[in-house]
């Protein structure tokens, strides 16, 4: 996949969902192995702490209130530290392939002659059915999953929500990353396939000590979030697979105080 004059050599790295236990033994030894470490938003802190104190540590997120690092501009640093002969790794919110640009960023490093490694990471979609109690796959009510985002991509259009709702219908559990800010919109368009009874539930900041967890119906989602002030990052689960956990609304307050006051 590289050519054969690749110089240099980035590791896109999944640092999962927060915890960072749950960390691949793979992306321990990257993140320890590393001199320069470029670190996105949504990266828990603990998991910096396998990076050595010499590492050079780079925050390319939103963190601060700043606009996120134009993608260009991270992409052009990865390549000139990498052709330095810096051990360059690039740590990507849970799964460094499941949304999020891992994708491109390789196609722009390999374009550039920088070899490309990628360590997968727990995506958060699986991680907040898992803070749910919920198999995605449950055989007694679905036969898959449909990782969607919600967001469009800058001119692309929106997902069209009730071919998606109908193929929930049909036993596909839909997950939506990025769905916050569009939930009536996701709600709405879903609703002209699905019951409005159909489980719907939110987890947001699955496996940090700010989690929180809301298991409600299709119809009743948006407001039991707002009422909650749930917001990002939050992966949104609809479907069956549910029932089990949405017997009763149920929001987990955060067990962090401050962020109990914030919401
Ligand atoms: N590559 C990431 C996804 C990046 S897109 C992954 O595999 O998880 C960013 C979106 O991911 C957020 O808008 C949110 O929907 C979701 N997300 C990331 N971390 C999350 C977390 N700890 N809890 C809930 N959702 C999260």
């Amino acid at each position: 996949m590289n050519g054969p004059r690749a110089k240099g050599l980035v590791t896109l790295v999944g640092a999962g969902p927060g915890d960072p236990e749950l960390l691949t033994v793979k992306a321990v030894r990257a993140i320890r192995r590393a001199t320069v470490v470029l670190v996105d938003d949504l990266v828990g802190d603990g998991v910096l702490r396998y990076a050595r104190r010499s590492a050079r540590t780079v925050y390319v997120g939103k963190r601060g209130g700043c606009a996120s690092t134009p993608q260009a501009f991270i992409e052009k640093l990865m390549i000139a530290e990498a052709q330095r002969g810096e051990r360059v790794v690039r740590l990507k919110g849970g799964d460094p392939f499941v949304f999020g640009r891992g994708g491109e960023e390789a196609e722009h490093l390999r374009a550039a002659g920088v070899q490309v490694e990628v360590v997968n990471g727990i995506t958060s979609g699986l991680a907040a059915a898992t803070a749910l109690g919920v198999p995605l796959t449950h055989r007694d009510h679905a036969r898959g999953v449909m990782l969607v985002t919600g967001h469009a991509k800058e001119g692309g259009s929106a997902p069209h929500w009730p071919t998606l709702g109908a193929a929930a219908a049909q036993g596909l559990t839909l997950v939506v990353y990025m769905g916050v800010s569009q939930l009536e919109a996701i709600v709405d368009g879903l609703s002209s396939a699905l019951p409005a009874t159909t489980p719907a539930a939110l987890v947001q900041a699955a496996t940090t000590a700010a989690e929180r967890r809301l298991v409600s119906t299709l119809d009743r989602l948006a407001a039991d979030a707002r009422a909650h002030a749930i917001g990002s990052p939050a992966v949104l689960i609809i479907g069956d697979v549910l029932r089990g956990a949405a017997a009763l609304l149920q929001v987990d307050e955060p067990s962090n105080p401050a962020q109990r006051a914030a919401s």
